[in-house]
């Protein structure tokens, strides 16, 4: 019965609110022959190549006061940086040298940077390293700034949805801040031309097996390049602090299920992924996950771009240990290429 409806979301792309309940609570031959249906999609579709992108945390000061995250604005034990555009530019310098071939710029809303800033940097960014791609994941913008910064060579552009339910999106983020204008942003991403990446957490507060089915058939209607999905992690110095982590095996699912609807998508084994569980990474590629991105970051600020708990930036999260990441990805048999790493169009 539950392999019947896996066959159906494989041939459609979709299936009804209450069936994806009922795939999200699968367990067992049934858990297997999803991550199964999912695997092999995502080899049709690209192979056994991972991608990798160079994450690059540009800056940890943030107008937004978001509840699950460490970076809030109200959180004073947060320890304010920004990196300079030297020391961007020779963070890709050192990525490019390691064998990236796309810069993410993520960060929180910094007011310093401006279109006028972010369109030179990204400008260098393009003329320096040409046969790269820049993604951008620094937050809600305007449609004419999206339009900016797309002229200025970025490419790609990040910026999770973190749930499709507007009631739900009230109680992760304080008043000011809404799902509509969230969803205005990632519509003028798509119109600005950007690949746009949407996602949400598993296991956040409140969420509910609803919730995460409506955001699931967002995913359905948005099709987005990219999306991004990780467990919440709770930060001590947020009012979520006392909330349990998502899980990593409804986290894979969940990939699972988010390759099957779309069998192109660009999906990350996420860091927090890797955070809640130590082979996280892999089994979120088994899953049918095909990037990875490997933190580019000055050694400092990865401590301080502290968005959760234990949040993992040494070891294979590093990007100066890309052999240990290709080592673990070969032993279970994907292999990490320089490769750009677009969306395919199938
Ligand atoms: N300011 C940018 C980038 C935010 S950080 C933006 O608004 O898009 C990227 C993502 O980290 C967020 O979208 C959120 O989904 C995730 N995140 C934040 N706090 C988290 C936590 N406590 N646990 C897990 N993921 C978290």
């Amino acid at each position: 019965m539950i392999k019947s409806l896996i066959d159906r979301l494989e041939r459609h792309g979709r299936i009804a609110r209450e069936e994806y309940i009922t795939l999200m609570d699968c367990s067992g031959e049934d858990a297997g022959y999803l991550r199964e249906r999912a695997e092999a999609v995502r080899q049709r579709v690209y192979g056994r190549d991972v991608y990798i992108r160079g994450l690059i945390e540009i800056s940890n000061i943030c107008k937004n006061d978001c509840y699950y995250c460490g970076i809030r604005r109200s959180n004073a034990e947060c320890s304010r940086y920004r990196l300079t555009r030297e020391e961007i530019l020779s963070c890709c310098e050192k990525g490019w040298e390691l064998g990236f071939r796309t810069f993410v710029m993520l960060g929180g809303e910094d007011p310093y940077f401006t279109d006028e800033v972010l369109e030179k940097l990204i400008g260098e960014i393009k003329r320096r390293w040409s046969d790269c791609a820049v993604t951008l994941s620094l937050g809600e913008r305007s449609r004419e700034s999206y339009k900016r910064l797309k002229a200025a060579g970025a490419d790609r552009y990040l910026l999770r949805h973190e749930t499709a339910t507007a009631e739900h999106y009230k109680k992760l983020h304080p008043a000011e801040m809404t799902l509509e204008n969230r969803l205005r942003c990632l519509n003028d991403l798509r119109d600005a031309g950007f690949q746009a990446g949407c996602g949400f957490m598993v296991g956040s507060p409140y969420q509910t097996k609803e919730h995460i089915a409506a955001d699931l058939e967002f995913i359905s209607d948005f099709r987005p390049d990219m999306c991004g999905i990780g467990p919440f992690i709770p930060h001590r110095h947020t009012p979520f602090k006392d909330f349990a982590a998502g899980s990593a095996e409804l986290t894979c699912k969940l990939l699972s299920i988010i390759r099957l609807i779309h069998p192109a998508v660009l999906l990350p084994a996420t860091t927090a992924l890797g955070t809640v569980s130590g082979d996280g990474r892999e089994r979120g590629i088994l899953a049918g996950a095909n990037v990875v991105m490997p933190n580019l970051s000055p050694k400092d600020a990865r401590e301080k771009y502290d968005l959760y708990q234990g949040k993992l930036h040494s070891g294979s999260e590093a990007a100066e240990n890309l052999a240990d990441l290709k080592k673990r990805m070969e032993n279970i048999g994907y292999e990490v290429t320089n490769h750009i790493g677009n969306v395919k169009h199938i």
